[in-house]
């Protein structure tokens, strides 16, 4: 089981990360893996799912919100958030030191 953190800063903004168990989406059926909610600078993750999904959802919060912070309204784009957070997440996990 992870320990999800529970804070980050993005451009001297505390964004709060909260693991939930059984999370409801904003929305029917969209956002129960997780989501972002910009007006409350706050992340929520699904705690039911295994670690890996955990991880990759958190990424893929973590973009939408370094999005918002940077006004690129791309973050609307599921698409593009999906694919790019995880590629980022890919890079993390495999940097290397000799
Ligand atoms: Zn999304």
């Amino acid at each position: 089981m992870i320990t999800l953190p529970t804070s980050v800063q993005i451009a001297g903004n505390e964004i709060t990360i909260k693991g939930v168990r059984n999370l409801v989406g904003p929305s029917d059926g969209d956002g129960r893996d997780g989501h972002w909610i910009p007006g409350k600078l706050l992340i929520e993750i699904n705690t039911i799912m295994c670690d890996e999904a955990q991880l990759t959802t958190l990424y893929h919060e973590l973009f939408h919100a370094v999005l918002d912070v940077m006004g690129e309204e791309i973050s609307n784009d599921e698409r593009f958030v999906e694919a790019a957070s995880q590629l980022w997440y890919q890079v993390s996990k495999t940097l290397e030191y000799d």
